[in-house]
């Protein structure tokens, strides 16, 4: 289960797809306590885990919602990023070949709960 406030560099393929780009960097807090303080995102089902949300305007990813009790939501969109440095790499089996970190994080081969590679 996610870790309440852990932030992650994720490297999933549908995080890969959803946001364009190799590694996503979400941050996952209690859904009770979030809201959005300007609009409601848009959203899509983009596997049986949850929904992802993005701005109907501009099209920029801001979460992803499980549906549970948290939710996810990408850090860099967030008012105060620099708040919620990611504290390791999850799914790194998905990594792209040509990405490369030596940021010296645990690196886990699948999600939260697998093991570090
Ligand atoms: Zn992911």
């Amino acid at each position: 289960m996610y870790e309440e406030k852990a932030s992650n560099y994720c490297h999933c393929r549908l995080c890969q797809k959803a946001i364009g780009a190799p590694v996503a960097v979400f941050t996952w807090v209690p859904t009770e306590n979030f809201k959005f303080s300007k609009g409601q995102p848009k959203r899509y089902a983009s596997s049986d885990k949850g929904d992802r949300l993005f701005c109907g305007d501009c099209g920029t990813p801001v979460g992803f919602d499980t549906k549970g009790p948290v939710i996810g939501v990408t850090v860099p969109t967030l008012d105060n990023p620099e708040c919620f440095a990611p504290q390791q790499h999850i799914f790194v089996s998905s990594r792209q070949p040509w990405f490369k970190d030596n940021d010296g994080l645990p690196h886990l081969k699948e999600g939260p709960d697998s093991d570090s590679i």
